[in-house]
C-alpha cells in the first residue's frame, strides 16, 4: 500500500501498445542480417542431410530422444558423454557474461529468439498494415469496417503461418524432417508431434505477436541478472543529454542557440520496439538494440549537426564528455581485465571440449562386478565369479566384440554366458548387455587367495581397437 494515500500501488502498468516505425541504419542492417542468419539456421538445419548409416535418419543434427544420444554433423554424443553438453551450456554462459560486460544487453537487442520473432512479426505487420501512423490510425479507429477486417485478418493469418513454421522446424530436429513432414500433412505423425507443434505455435504467436516487449520487461530474468554484469566500463546505448539539452524545436525557439542538439522530434521514441525513451536515462525495458541510434542519426544529418546524441558509450566517460573531451576508444572499453578473464575461461572450456571429444575412445564400455553372492563354487570345485558388461555399439552396423583377460595367474579363464566363444555380438546403435564369468579351478591360487586382480581387454574385432577395465577376482580366502 502507499504510505501517503488510500489508493493500493499498481504492481502491473496496464501495456500501452508500441508500433515502432520504420527506421534505416546500420544498426537496422545488423539486425536485418542477424535475424536472416539465426533464422535461416534454424528453419534450414533439421534438412542437412548427413549419411547415418541404415538404422538412423540421414539427419545432421539430430536428438535422438529413444536412444538418448545427440548428433551434430560429424559429432556424436552418448548419454555417458554429458558433460559436453555441460561444457557447451558453460560457454554459452560465459559468452553472454563477456558480451554482457563488454556490451551490455546485446544479446536481448540482437540474438534473442523473442527479439528476432518479434521483429519479424513486426516486419509482417508493417507490411500488411502499413507504417506506425497507418497501424495507429487503426488502432484507434473502434469500428471494424471491411478494411480493418481484412487487414487484421491478413496480419493474423500470417502470423500463425509463420508461428506454425516455427513449432514444425523445431519437432523436425528430432526424426527425419522429410518423412516428418509427409507424416504432418497426411495425419499420421505420432501424436506427440501434432501436440509439440500445438504448442509452439501458440507460445510463438502469443509472445512474438502479441505480448511482444511484455515478455521481456515481465517474464524474463536475464535483464535483472545483467545488471550484475555491466560495471562503470560496459559500453551500453545512452542519451547525452549534456550535448542535447535543453531539448526544443528549433525553428519554433526564439533562438536555437539557447538550446542543446535535441530537436524533440521524438523519431527515437518512435522506432523504439519497447516504448523507451532513451533520454530518461537508462531503463530495464532497453534491450539496446541500437535502432534509436540510427533514427537520431538520420536526424542529426538532416539538422547539420554531428551524429551521436544517441551512441554507445561508457559511464566511466561520461565525465570526459561533459568536460568536452573525447571519449576513450571503444577497445579500451572492450579489453579489460573482466573481459579478458571471461575470454580465457570460455577458450579453457572450449579447448578441453575439443581435445575431449578427439581422445575419448571409440569403445565405451562399462564392467560391473556381481557380488550377489560374492562367488560361486561350481559341482567340480571351480570358483566362478560374475560380471556384467555393458557395451556401447556407437556405429550403425551389428559389430562383435571379443573379451580377454590378462592377469599374473595363468589358471584363470574367462566365459562368456550363451556362447562358447570369447566374443559377442552387440547390435548397431545400442548399448549391449552381456553376463561374463571368470573361472578358477579347483586348488589353484586365485581360488582360494582373498582377492586377484584381473584386468579385461575389450576389442572391437571390425577394427581391432582396444580399451580394457580392471576388475578383481575373488576367491574363498582359505590360503
Ligand atoms: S531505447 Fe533504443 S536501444 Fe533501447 S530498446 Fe529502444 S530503440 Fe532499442
Ligand atoms: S531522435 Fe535525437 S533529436 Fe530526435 S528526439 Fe530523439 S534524441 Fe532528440
Amino acid at each position: 500500500m502507499s504510505d501517503t494515500g488510500s489508493q493500493p500501488e499498481q504492481l502491473y502498468a496496464a501495456r500501452e501498445p508500441v508500433f515502432p516505425r520504420k527506421v534505416r541504419g546500420r544498426f537496422r542492417n545488423l539486425k536485418w542480417g542477424i535475424m536472416i542468419v539465426t533464422l535461416g539456421i534454424y528453419y534450414l538445419t533439421p534438412w542437412i542431410r548427413w549419411d547415418r548409416g541404415p538404422n538412423l535418419p540421414d539427419q545432421a543434427v539430430l536428438v535422438d530422444m529413444a536412444n538418448r544420444r545427440f548428433f551434430f554433423f560429424w559429432i556424436e554424443i552418448w548419454p555417458h558423454e554429458f558433460y559436453f553438453v555441460a561444457g557447451l551450456l558453460i560457454m554459452a554462459g560465459l559468452g553472454l557474461f563477456l558480451f554482457t560486460s563488454a556490451l551490455g544487453r546485446v544479446w536481448c537487442g540482437y540474438t534473442c529468439p523473442q527479439t528476432v520473432w518479434t521483429d519479424l512479426f513486426i516486419l509482417v505487420e508493417r507490411w500488411i498494415e502499413g507504417d506506425r501512423n497507418a497501424r495507429l490510425r487503426l488502432h484507434r479507429q473502434k469500428k471494424m469496417d471491411a478494411k480493418k477486417l481484412r487487414l487484421r485478418v491478413t496480419k493474423y493469418v500470417a502470423w500463425t503461418l509463420i508461428a506454425v513454421a516455427t513449432g514444425g522446424a523445431w519437432v523436425f530436429y528430432f526424426t527425419d524432417a522429410p518423412t516428418l513432414l509427409r507424416e504432418l500433412f497426411t495425419g499420421t505423425a505420432h501424436p506427440a508431434s501434432y501436440t509439440s507443434v500445438a504448442v509452439l505455435t501458440f507460445t510463438t504467436l502469443v509472445f512474438g505477436g502479441f505480448m511482444r516487449e511484455q515478455v521481456c520487461i515481465y517474464m524474463c530474468p536475464w535483464p535483472r541478472i545483467q545488471a550484475a554484469m555491466m560495471d562503470p566500463d560496459t559500453l551500453t546505448i545512452g542519451y547525452r543529454e549534456w550535448r542535447g539539452e535543453p531539448r526544443g524545436k528549433h525553428r519554433k525557439a526564439a533562438s536555437a542557440g539557447e538550446l542543446g542538439d535535441c530537436i524533440d522530434c521524438m523519431a527515437c521514441v518512435n522506432v523504439c520496439p519497447m516504448g523507451v525513451d532513451i533520454r530518461d536515462g537508462q531503463q530495464l525495458g532497453c534491450i539496446t538494440c541500437g535502432l534509436c541510434i540510427d533514427a537520431c542519426d538520420d536526424i542529426m544529418d538532416k539538422v547539420g549537426k554531428e551524429r551521436g546524441l544517441i551512441g554507445y558509450l561508457a559511464l566511466s566517460d561520461e565525465v570526459r564528455e561533459r568536460d568536452g573531451a573525447k571519449p576513450r576508444s571503444a577497445w579500451t572499453h572492450v579489453f579489460r581485465v573482466r573481459t579478458m578473464l571471461y575470454t580465457f575461461l570460455w577458450s579453457a572450456v572450449g579447448i578441453g571440449l575439443v581435445v575431449a571429444l578427439f581422445v575419448r575412445p571409440d569403445i565405451s564400455a562399462t564392467v560391473h562386478p556381481v557380488r550377489q553372492p560374492i562367488f560361486v563354487t561350481l559341482s567340480d570345485g571351480t570358483i566362478r565369479n560374475t560380471y556384467d558388461f555393458g557395451l556401447r555399439n556407437k556405429h550403425g552396423e551389428d559389430r562383435r566384440f571379443r573379451v580377454t583377460l590378462t592377469t599374473d595367474d595363468p589358471s584363470l579363464r574367462i566365459a562368456i554366458e550363451g556362447t562358447p566363444y570369447e566374443s559377442f555380438m552387440v547390435p548397431a546403435d545400442t548399448t549391449g548387455k552381456q553376463r561374463v564369468y571368470v573361472l578358477a579351478p579347483k586348488g589353484t591360487e586365485p581360488a582360494m587367495a582373498d582377492r586377484t586382480d584381473v584386468r579385461f581387454w575389450i576389442e572391437d574385432l571390425s577394427n581391432g581397437e582396444r580399451v580394457y577395465k580392471d576388475s578383481t577376482f575373488v576367491g574363498t580366502g582359505a590360503n
